[in-house]
Parts: C-alpha cells; structure tokens; sequence
C-alpha cells in the first residue's frame, strides 16, 4: 500500500506504532522514504484497507491508504503546474489581502484585523485546524501547534503583520519542501525504473499488449529492441544482445540465443527475441528487487532510529523551554511579560526539528537506491551504517576469487567424466556446473536415485544399485577408497563407483582480475585485513592467496570450520564481511556481520542469506558499495550537524532577544529545504 501525502517523518513513525498494536496485522513495516506501507494480514484486502484508513486518519488527517495495485498509473504522472495551483489555492487566495494591507496600511485596527486575519484564514486554516484535531486526539507537540501557539500568540501581542506573514512563510515554505521531498523520492525511484510497463503476448497467434503481471509460465513474448524484459524466461528464437546494466551495473552486453536464459530488468539491444516466460512477474528478478530495495527502507540505520527518537523528546523539552522562557525572566524582574512571551514564539517557530527528520531517512535512502545502480542490492540501512566499520574481509575461494568456471584439463579412466557428469548434474556447485557443461547434458542418461550432495566434499549417489561418489580425497578417504596421488597444480575430482576407484577429472580455476585489484585496495589500507577461507585443496589454496597476496589463507575446510574462523574472528571484536557464492556458504554469510552474496543474479539461496547481493561477478563491488556508505554518512552527518547548528544559533538568539520571527521561520524552513538536497547528492555518480 502506499500513503499518498505522507509528508510528515514523525507521523510515519506513530502510524507504524499505531499499527503495530492491532492483532489483525501479523506484520509491519513503514518507510517515509518511499511512502510504502506493507503489511501481513488474513484479512480481506478492502476490510484491511478501511481499517488501515482508520488508524492513519486517527494520527493525521489528509492522508490516503492507497493499494499499490491501483495505483500503478498515478504515480507515474507528472508534477504540473495546475494541479501545484489546485493544491495552494487558498495560500495563493491568502496573499491577496495580505498584500493589500501591507500596501494600504490601514490606520484603522478593525481593517487591519479584518485584511490581516483573513488572510492568516485562508493561508493557515488548514494548520490551525489540524492542531486543534491533533490536539483533540491527543499529539500535542506537533509542527501544527507550535505553529499554531506561536501565530496566534504573535495576533495577542498585537503584532498582526508578523503573525500573517509567518505563517505565509511558514506554508510556502512546506510547499517547497514537499516538492523538494518529492522530486527526490522520483529520483530515487527513476534509478529503480527496471520495470516493464507491457508485454507483447502471442495470444491465438496474435500479438497483444498486456499487464506483465498477467503472463502465465509457458506463454511466449515477444520483447522488442529497446524494450525492457517483463518476467524471467528462455530464449527461444532470435539473437541479440542485451544490456544488463539496470540490473548489475555492468556494462558490458550479454549475447542471447535460443536456449539462453533471459532476466527481466535487461534492455534488448539490436534485434527481436521471441522468450517463452519461466517465471510469473512477481517471481521474477525484476520484482524480487523490488521488493528487497522497498523492505530495505524499513530496516533503519541506527543513526535514524535515533532521530526518531531524538524528534519526540526534543519538540516537548523546546515547548517546555519556551513556556519557561515566557514566565521565568519577567518573575525574576528582567523585563516585561510581552517581551519574552515574544521571545518564547519565536523559539517555538524554530523548535521544529523538521530537517532532520526529512533528510535522515532520505540520505540512507539514496544511499541504497544508489548501491542498486550500481547492481548492489542492499538489505537494510543498517547494513548500509555496517560497512563503514568493517575492518576484516573474509573471502570464499571459488566462485568469488576465482572465476568458478572451470576448465577440464585431463580425464583418467574410462568411465571417468560421464560417472561424474552423471552424478554432478544434481548439484549447483561451480565444479559441478563445469563438469556437465564439459560432458553436454544432452548426452546423459542413466539410473541414479538417492543422490546427496555433502557439503565442502562432492556426491553420492546410487547408480544401478551401486554407490557412487565423486568429489575430493576427503569424500574418498571417508569411504576407504585408495586413491591415486599424482601431483596436479589444479582441483581433481575423483570418482569410484562400488568401492573401486575409477579416476580424477583434473580442472584448473582462474583467478578474476578483479580480485587483484580488490585485494590490493584493501592490502593498502593500515586497518584492515584480508582473509580466505576455502574447501579447496592446500596446494591450490596457497598459490591462490600467494598470487593475490590474501592476508590469511585456510584451506581444506568443511562448510561449519568456515563457520567457526568467522566466529573466531568476531570474537576478537573484528568487524567481519564475509563474501562468498552462496553455495554451501549460508551459515556464513548468516554469522558474518555484513554476509556478502556474489555473482547472484538469479539464484535464490544466496539472496535469501545474504545482507549485500552482488549482482555481477565482480568482487570489488565490495569496494564501491562501501564508497557509497561512506558518502552516505558523510550527508547524513553533515546535515545533522548543519541543522543541529543552525537551531542552536537560532534558539539562542531567539532567547536573547536577538532574533526575529522572520528569520527564525527562515532559518527553520531554509534548514529542511538545504537538508533534503544536500541528501540527494548521494545519486551522483560514485568516483
Ligand atoms: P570453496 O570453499 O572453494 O567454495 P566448497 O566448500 O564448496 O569449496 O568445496 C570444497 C571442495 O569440496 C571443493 O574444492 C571440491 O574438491 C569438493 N566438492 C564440493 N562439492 C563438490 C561437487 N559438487 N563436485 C565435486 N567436488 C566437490
Ligand atoms: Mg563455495
């Protein structure tokens, strides 16, 4: 669902406590950024809307519960012009009188409170109105009643043209601000424009337009150059290449053929593909993105839940503080009532902590949509805070270092490759993938059941009533098979079938040149560290962390020895990033304190563990999506502090009488609108 009008981060906080409460919803989760609301319930979705309209209408009034599924075309229109007007008639009715006694300047007190008052009507009907239900429902300390207080109070001390003005200024300035907030949730989402508006379908032989969420599996499409892939499918006719960039943030074009798997989200390039659907939409890549960036915003960095907390003691204690200041002084005798009365509306203008908490969620926001741009999916802002503080890097071997496609060397034995082919067509391991690709799928055939892949060693299986295994020395000596011992600078799958060794199959990895450069950039920083952990043989192991000059190298470890080097390591307060393949890794990448998934595009046990998906196969992503962190937290403390500062300027020197009203809305509102920019420098590119 989402919440059109949100414009308020406190309200977005109380709404998801409020929902919180109810019984009827299993779950909840809420983020200003993006203004998505999502909820599990049993309940039908029209009752659960009415009673979500309900509780949102109790916190603040104006905003609407929309179901995404209607909403598809609204939000994808346009800010124009008349509807900017529609929406600040009033405001704009408001400035007429209100210019008209500024020019008059009407001697008599009865016009200047008919032309003064009624334009403070019609500019802040709306705010006086919305304190008062506020108050009525029980949220006292709200931007509505400080303005509220501080206008009216301003009208009581006979200072009729100040109290018009600053709520005009109060109003055009949250108009900017709603506008700033919104271009910067559009831009935000225009980076995750991967989405497929329609799909050409061959219907009955014929080619129709239809809603991507409509395609069943087993229908054909057809995508045409420049459009973007619907759902997850197969080519099955024609030949182009696609750009994948939206997805991975690589650049370089992928080849399609028939038989090739195609992902939604890629841009066909030159020529028409003809793709039979394997996936429906809201299984497909395209939309478990999506899904994973938008539920992203609701696990917080710590830095926001802070300002949320922070935000709700802050407006009492200033409340509280401007109370003060209005009594106090004038009962210890320094001055008279009005005077600081006037002094205290002014710190009530400038009390409301708006710019922190507008920019704080955005900042980490961006942050995130900026990651995925780069082909980094980012679970949380928490990992995104994460990053900043990892002193150690952990790396699986294959598949992540090295390139996980393995060429077949040699072959000893007969019956060697098509046993190990056989048995290897059952696993997803890198080593297993290459053998089949090497043998051809097409050619195997032959009885096997009772298959069982044992982690950090390889297969077994039954064939024709006879064990099979295939895997390393360890697989082989744990079953008492003697096994050759000739020496090989690569990995040697062995294979024996009923107790009797039948040979290896010698493959050889290649290290990834990215790896190196990974690799160094960390080497060349004082504080941190490098280390591989891997099930690989020790030979194999230490030229490869020779080669890339990998802090610490471990080898031969079974998946749970990985588990416990981690461990190891966070207990002696280092702050780990593991990255591994996903296969076999998912304890690890659980345990570490940022898990690390690579190369994933398209597989879902490594999304599903990890905290960071790597789209491409690329390693030093790493690298990027810590930069990434890095400017986030730059912004995000930067404008912090920038607002932090700026208020205590301005709260003191209201105190003292230094300050006027205009500059303190100035300096409120001119705060929020610098915030909420300086957040979206976060979508320039990273450098
Ligand atoms: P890594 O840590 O390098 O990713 P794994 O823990 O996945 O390695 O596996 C360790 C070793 O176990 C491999 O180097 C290989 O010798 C053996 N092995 C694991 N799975 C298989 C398989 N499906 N086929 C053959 N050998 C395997
Ligand atoms: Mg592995």
């Amino acid at each position: 669902m989402e919440l059109e009008n949100l414009q308020c981060a406190h309200c977005a906080s109380v709404i998801g406590e409020k929902l919180e409460q109810k019984d009827y919803l299993r779950s909840v989760h809420i983020s200003f950024a993006t203004k998505q609301l999502k909820v599990e319930s049993d309940l039908e979705s029209e009752a659960l809307w009415a009673r979500i309209q309900e509780t949102v209408d109790e916190v603040e009034s104006g905003i609407s519960v929309v179901l995404t599924e209607q909403k598809k075309t609204a939000s994808e229109k346009q800010i124009k012009i008349s509807d900017i007007v529609k929406k600040h008639l009033l405001l704009i009715a408001g400035v007429i009188p209100f210019v008209v006694a500024l020019i008059l300047n009407p001697p008599q007190l009865w016009l200047r409170i008919l032309l003064y008052g009624g334009a403070y009507g019609l500019i802040g009907g709306d705010v006086v109105t919305r304190a008062v239900k506020n108050i009525m429902k029980g949220n006292l300390f709200d931007e509505n009643f400080l303005m509220t207080i501080a206008t009216i109070g301003a009208f009581g001390l006979g200072e009729l043209t100040e109290a018009a003005a600053v709520m005009l200024f109060y109003k055009v300035g949250e108009a900017f601000q709603d506008f700033a907030v919104d271009k910067s949730r559009r831009s935000i989402k225009s980076l995750l424009d991967i989405k497929a508006d329609t799909a050409n379908l061959y219907l009955d032989g014929q080619l129709r337009s239809v809603d991507p969420a409509d395609l069943e599996i087993g229908q054909v499409i057809l995508v045409k150059p420049g459009e973007k892939v619907p759902v997850d499918g197969q080519v099955i006719e024609g030949i182009s290449s696609v750009d994948s960039s939206a997805l991975t943030g690589e650049s370089m074009p992928r080849s399609m053929e028939p038989g090739v798997e195609i992902l939604s989200g890629f841009i066909n390039i030159n020529s028409p593909l003809k793709v039979q659907v394997t996936a429906r939409f809201s299984d497909s890549t395209v939309s478990r993105i999506l899904d994973m960036v938008e539920s992203a915003s609701s696990k917080k960095a710590k830095t926001e839940q802070f300002i949320t907390r922070f935000a709700k003691v802050y407006t009492p204690v200033v409340v509280i503080g401007a109370a003060a200041l209005a009594v106090i002084p004038p009962l210890l005798g320094l001055g008279a009532f009005t005077e600081w009365l006037s002094r205290a509306l002014i710190f009530l203008v400038i009390s409301c902590p708006c710019a922190l908490v507008l920019s704080v969620p955005l900042g980490y926001f961006g942050g995130l949509g900026a990651a995925s741009r780069n082909g980094i999916l980012i679970k949380g802002g928490n990992y995104l805070e994460a990053l900043n503080h990892i002193d150690t890097f952990v790396f699986d071997k294959t598949g992540t270092l090295t390139k996980g496609s393995f060429t077949i060397e040699k072959v000893s034995g007969n019956n060697t490759l098509e046993l190990a082919a056989l048995l290897e067509q059952h696993s997803n391991h890198p080593i297993a993938l290459s053998i089949v690709a090497h043998y051809g799928s097409e050619n195997l055939s032959g009885e096997l059941d009772q298959v069982e892949e044992i982690p950090g060693k390889g297969l077994r299986g039954n064939y024709s009533g006879k064990e099979l295994l295939v895997g390393n020395a360890r697989i082989m000596a744990d079953h008492k098979v003697d096994i050759d011992s000739e020496d090989y600078p690569g990995t040697k799958v062995h294979v024996a079938l009923d107790g009797q060794y039948e040979g290896a199959v010698f493959i050889k990895d290649e290290i990834k040149d990215d790896s190196r450069d990974l690799i160094s950039a960390i080497n060349s920083e004082a504080s941190s560290q490098t280390v591989m952990l891997t099930g690989d043989q020790r030979s194999i192991a230490d030229h490869v962390g020779n080669e890339l000059a990998v802090g610490e190298t471990y080898s031969e470890l079974l998946p749970q020895d990985k588990l416990a080097h981690v461990e190891r390591l966070a207990e002696t307060g280092r702050k780990v990033l593991f990255a591994g393949d996903g296969i076999n890794d998912a304890p690890v990448l659980a345990r570490a304190d940022i898990g690390v998934a690579m190369g994933a595009l398209g597989s879902d046990a490594a999304i599903e563990a990890a905290d960071m998906v790597i789209m491409s196969d690329q390693p030093s992503k790493i690298l990027v999506a810590r930069k990434i962190a890095r400017k986030t937290r730059a912004l995000v403390l930067q404008n912090i502090a920038f607002a932090l500062a700026i208020k205590v300027f301005f709260l003191a020197s209201g105190a003292l009488g230094e300050a006027s009203m205009y500059e303190a809305i100035f300096a409120d509102v001119g705060v929020a609108l610098l915030a909420v920019l300086n957040s979206m420098r976060i979508l320039r590119p990273i450098k």
